[in-house]
């Protein structure tokens, strides 16, 4: 299948395009949130993306990242400047961005001077920190650990952003690569919770969005397989 991007793939939620293939998103509500933000240096073609939904960027209210990976986190800080709006994480993953040399796991060297440097990454300036059972806009917060300790999942009625907690690949909700979990066990329960969850359209970080609505169901069929 083709990704046309940015198009409409919920109501009032907007995939914009994948930037290292990371999707970033945008949604339309109580408040405007500019879900992930791709790697360093796509802020201009970001905010092109959300112009070509007829949004303005400057509407926007806030920036949330799902996790703190760079290539979800990489734009922030320069959109934060831009568009003049709070940067939300979760608190797990806003401590890292602080101190990103602490990474867990296969992060610890990836997140070691010089990578952030040749990535040019700058760590965005967190405002907010989220958690477990938070709203944000019509957004409610689902802790989702283990790709890294502060993935989180946005979730609204059926819909579920949900960053690098699953990933959508050749038609198949699938759990996230286990050598990049910060924590293997934490990452299999976050998928366990998100296959069985209602939710019916899955808009993950990577590859394409998911709104087959018997994805999450295959899923859990295939877990307990
Ligand atoms: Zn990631």
């Amino acid at each position: 299948m083709i990704n046309r991007y940015p198009r409409e793939v919920a109501e009032g939620v907007f995939a914009l395009g994948g930037w290292w293939g990371a999707l970033a998103y945008l949604a339309v509500g109580a408040e405007t949130l500019l879900i992930d933000t791709g790697v360093s240096h796509v802020a201009g073609a970001i905010q092109r993306a959300v112009r070509a939904t007829g949004v303005h960027p400057g509407s926007i209210d806030r920036i949330v990242l799902t996790h703190y990976d760079y290539d979800h986190s990489g734009s922030a800080a320069q959109l934060a400047r831009d568009l003049d709006v709070p940067v939300a994480i979760h608190a797990a993953d806003a401590a890292l961005v602080s101190n990103p040399s602490d990474s867990p796991g296969l992060r610890r060297l990836l997140y070691h001077q010089p990578v952030p440097q040749v990535l040019r990454w700058e760590p965005p300036e967190i405002a907010t920190t989220l958690g477990e059972g938070d709203t944000v806009g019509d957004w409610q917060v689902l802790h989702t650990p283990g790709h890294t300790p502060g993935s989180m999942s946005l979730v609204r009625d059926d819909v579920g952003i949900v960053g690098d907690a699953l990933v959508f690949w050749r038609g198949r909700l699938i759990p996230n690569v286990r050598h990049l979990a910060t924590d293997v066990a934490a990452q299999e329960a976050s998928t366990r919770r998100l296959a069985t969850s209602a939710l019916r359209t899955v808009l993950p970080g990577h590859y394409s969005v998911c709104t087959d609505p018997n994805a999450v169901e295959a899923l859990r069929r295939r877990l307990a397989a």
